[in-house]
């Protein structure tokens, strides 16, 4: 078993102690909180921790058996400009310059508003983790892994990823849970928001695996939910693609985005929707799992293979170094789609292009005639066995070939190893996938759920994914962005900025 699932197994355990510990709905029924957080995820941890530290009553109420959320999967990885370990490397690094490479990698998309309040507060997040025995890996911070690169060392990772974090944070939490200050009731979904004359939310209806309704009040509500990822039907609405790829917290199925619109919230961010370059699925299913990881980053791998579109076309240079060009190249090619073209010679030269895969591995999945993998003795067959127009792949083929000889590649690609030109021929089908919702629910700069006509619903607010990717990243993936925000909203809406 390895390391992470074992700590998600020992955190399962953690919060069964302390569901046996935990409120008797009776009491929490009774009770008139000053803040309810609907999910003990990566931002409710967090609110509920440092509400509690300020003396707020605190109720956190988790649709799922244990808290963590999403941490539990999450590659955790983060970004934070000007923290403790950065001055101790000597790294001079201010959120300034954050925001503004924030800016240069989203081209501006972002929301300038809630990433400056994540950014300018994203230290004191960090080294709170840190002061609690966060750890990060040795020769981190790096500029980047896999996301387009900062212009500074600011991009954090932990051997146990987002469980690292949850860890960090998991005996605050508990302490706070042991010592009445932070109330608990695990397996309740919030399903309604009672709406008081005063326009205020008066009460979250919350409902147990069983059914059973009750009414919880609160002065105060957090909506810490998480995002919609795990849910098919708000997925494809909200990104225009189906959900193909089944990764993502399986509580994530956007019932906070319903809760805040049945009181007037409303969403926004759809139009930034974004995928990574190309997942390889294992089956055809939809869903589907992620059968590997393929080596499109030219500084892990450089490219010896073409990339096609549905159209027989290629559509970038593979080679370009740039991490957002790959993925805004996907961006304007059909269904996000794209398939990995090359030949007998490559296959038996090139470094397998599936991580951890070994050539062999490779040749009998195409043997195997595993789903997404085709093989053909000639191009035209190659292109029949795939979906691709015949005439165009061979085209594409010839005119690529004509760049190997001659050096004057079409795209500009400068590494050109060698022509496509030896049976059998090859090709893998991606798949552009994302495993987090860009859409999200509109708020002010104190993180206030707000309407469409500009009025604010005072005493509701929402932090974490439930906002969007896209006003954290924009239209881009920036490395960090999600978790880092998420925590730093929930610290501080904790800490600060929800009133008793
Ligand atoms: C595989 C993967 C890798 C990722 N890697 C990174 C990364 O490296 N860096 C990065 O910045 N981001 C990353 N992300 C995104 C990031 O992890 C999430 O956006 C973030 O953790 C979400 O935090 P959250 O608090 O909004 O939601 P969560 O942490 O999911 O918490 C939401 C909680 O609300 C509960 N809940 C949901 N609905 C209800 C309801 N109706 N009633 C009660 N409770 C409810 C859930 O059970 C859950 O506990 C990754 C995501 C995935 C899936």
């Amino acid at each position: 078993m390895d390391l992470s699932k074992r700590r998600f197994i020992q955190a399962l355990g953690a919060a069964a102690a302390m569901t046996a510990i935990g409120t008797p709905v009776a009491v929490a029924r009774e009770r008139r909180y000053d803040l309810i957080i609907i999910g003990g995820g990566t931002a409710g941890m967090p609110a509920a921790i440092f509400g509690a530290r300020r003396g707020l009553s605190v109720l956190v109420i988790d649709a799922a058996p244990q808290i963590g959320g999403t941490l539990m999967l999450s590659s955790g990885q983060m970004s934070a400009a000007g923290t403790k370990l950065q001055k101790q490397l000597g790294i001079d690094d201010t959120p300034e310059e954050h925001f503004q490479d924030l800016m240069r990698i989203s081209r501006g998309t972002i929301d300038q508003e809630i990433v400056r309040l994540a950014v300018n507060n994203a230290a004191a997040t960090f080294d709170w983790l840190v002061d609690n025995g966060y750890k990060v890996l040795p020769g981190y911070p790096v500029k980047g892994i896999l996301h387009e690169p900062y212009t500074k060392r600011r991009y954090y990772w932990s051997a146990l990823r987002g469980v690292a974090i949850f860890e960090a944070m998991r005996p605050q939490f508990m302490q706070a849970v042991n010592e009445g200050k932070v109330d608990l009731l695990l397996e309740h979904r919030a399903v309604a928001l009672q709406m008081g004359k005063n326009g205020l939310i008066a009460a979250v209806t919350a409902e147990d695996s069983g059914g059973k309704r009750v009414n919880l009040h609160g002065k105060n509500v957090l909506l810490a939910t998480g995002g919609y990822a795990s849910n098919p039907k708000m997925f494809e609405q909200y990104s225009g693609l189906p959900k193909y790829l089944n990764m993502s917290y399986p509580y994530a199925q956007g019932e906070g985005h319903l809760l805040a619109q049945s009181v007037g919230g409303y969403m926004r961010y759809a139009e930034k929707y974004l995928t990574n370059f190309g997942t390889l699925l294992s089956s055809y299913d939809v869903p589907s799992t992620r059968l590997a990881t393929t080596l499109f980053h030219p500084h892990l791998r450089q490219p010896w293979e073409i990339y096609v579109n549905s159209r027989g076309e290629r559509f970038v240079r593979e080679d370009v170094p740039s991490v957002d060009a790959r993925e805004q190249a996907l961006r304007f090619q059909p269904h996000f789609r794209h398939w990995v073209v090359f030949d007998q010679n490559i296959l038996e030269k090139a470094p397998p292009i599936l991580e951890n895969w070994t050539r062999e591995a490779i040749a009998e999945a195409f043997k195997a005639r595993r789903p997404n993998f085709y093989q053909s003795d000639t191009i035209e067959g190659l292109a029949k066995a795939a979906g691709l127009p015949e005439r165009q792949l061979l085209a594409t083929i010839e005119a690529y070939n004509y760049g190997v000889t001659t050096g004057n590649d079409f795209f500009g690609r400068q590494h050109l190893p060698a022509k496509i030109e030896k049976p059998p021929f090859y090709a893998i089908r991606h798949q552009g996938t994302s495993v987090t919702s860009t859409a999200g629910i509109a708020v002010n700069n104190k993180l206030q759920v707000v309407r469409k006509d500009g009025s604010v619903i005072a005493n509701l607010y929402a932090a974490g994914e439930i906002l969007g990717a896209g006003a954290t990243q924009g239209q881009a993936f920036c490395g960090g962005m999600m978790v880092t925000p998420a925590l730093t909203f929930g610290r501080l809406l904790g800490s600060s900025i929800i009133k008793a």
